[in-house]
């Protein structure tokens, strides 16, 4: 059990903290130098983009939100920082902070087994499984991107796996020439979440048009997602316009992120999700820092600030949004 004093805002969740001595924790040393990779699972480096070393620290939790909400992707197998916290520790931390529930989210073969087993313990996850744009096409080179794609759609029959994602383009990290396999794939993940029934989590990056051009070609399916929303106004008033939802993530509070606020301004209100892709995308002021679903309050208030809306009504109008896409979090 959580101890609510310990669990207090302003300071960090009892699990993700790391040890006040370092020497009173043999193994706390590979973690804290880099990260080991934990089994099955994938470690965050603890060097940023710019060869800077990253603080490892988890930032403070934040006060509670005053209606619970749901983060609507996290990675819980992508361990970061200098500690390890287990999935059960993960949410309790966030259900302090007023976040009730997750959707965990699969991006290759090993995450998206992780997810069903995740979904199997813990009733505050439903799931989404698939292979990463940036996966797709180093397996469709390898020759072993169909028999993963099949095995995604054996996990996907899970009662609660109720989403396919993350899908979609990155011409950030994928070369010219594998932008063809890559969109290859995005349509394969289109036409399975159309045949299951279920939901579509998008990863664009630097590919809106291709995006809404192949969603369009391929007709997309009945509730599509842009998780880490990245585009402007324009792209808000495309998802507007053919009722696709729009995830905000940390990103939104970053200092050069005028083009998301816009794109937040004109958003219906109907449409908006809320995410932490954490470990990734820490809100500001922690950018940088490891990232953990206890973090959705900072942004779920910065969402409520820019939009001159009291945090509680929009606290439940999340939930209501999360749960027209995903279904209810309700055992059966
Ligand atoms: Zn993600």
């Amino acid at each position: 059990m959580c101890n609510q004093q310990e669990a207090a805002a302003g300071l960090i969740p009892v699990a993700y903290r790391r040890p006040a001595e370092p020497g009173d924790e043999p193994d706390d040393g590979a973690a804290a130098s880099g990260g080991a990779a934990t089994e099955g699972g994938r470690s965050r480096g603890a060097v940023d983009s710019n060869g800077q070393r990253r603080a490892l620290d988890y930032p403070p939790a934040p006060e509670p939100l005053p209606v619970p909400v749901i983060d609507n992707h996290t990675h819980l197998d992508f361990r970061d920082g200098a500690v390890e916290v287990s999935v059960r520790d993960a949410l309790d931390a966030a259900e302090l902070a007023g976040v009730k529930g997750a959707i965990q989210v699969g991006c290759d073969l090993a995450s998206s087994r992780f997810t069903v087993e995740a979904l199997d313990v813990e009733p505050r996850l439903l799931g989404a499984v698939a292979i990463h744009p940036n996966e797709a096409p180093l397996m469709a080179q390898a020759g072993t991107l169909e028999s993963a794609l099949e095995e995604i759609e054996q996990l996907a029959a899970h009662p609660r796996v109720r989403c396919i994602g993350e899908t979609g383009l990155d011409y950030f990290r994928t070369a010219e020439d594998g932008i063809e396999r890559q969109q290859y794939s995005f349509r394969r993940h289109i036409d399975l979440a159309k045949r299951l029934g279920l939901a579509l989590q998008i990863h664009d990056r630097d590919a809106h048009e291709d995006v809404v051009r192949i969603l369009r070609e391929e007709g997309a399916p009945e509730r599509v997602v842009f998780h880490c929303f990245s585009g402007d106004a324009e792209l808000a008033r495309i998802c507007n316009a053919e009722g696709w939802y729009m995830s905000f993530a940390g990103t939104l509070t970053f200092k050069n992120a005028a083009n998301l606020r816009e794109a937040l301004a004109v958003a219906e209100l109907d449409r908006i999700l809320v995410e932490t892709d954490s470990p990734f995308l820490t809100p500001h002021p922690y950018r940088g820092r490891p990232n953990a679903s206890y973090m959705v309050p900072y942004t779920v208030r910065a969402i409520a600030e820019l939009r001159g809306s009291d945090t509680a009504e929009l606290g439940a109008q999340l939930v209501k949004n999360t749960e027209a896409v995903y279904g209810s979090w309700a055992l059966v």
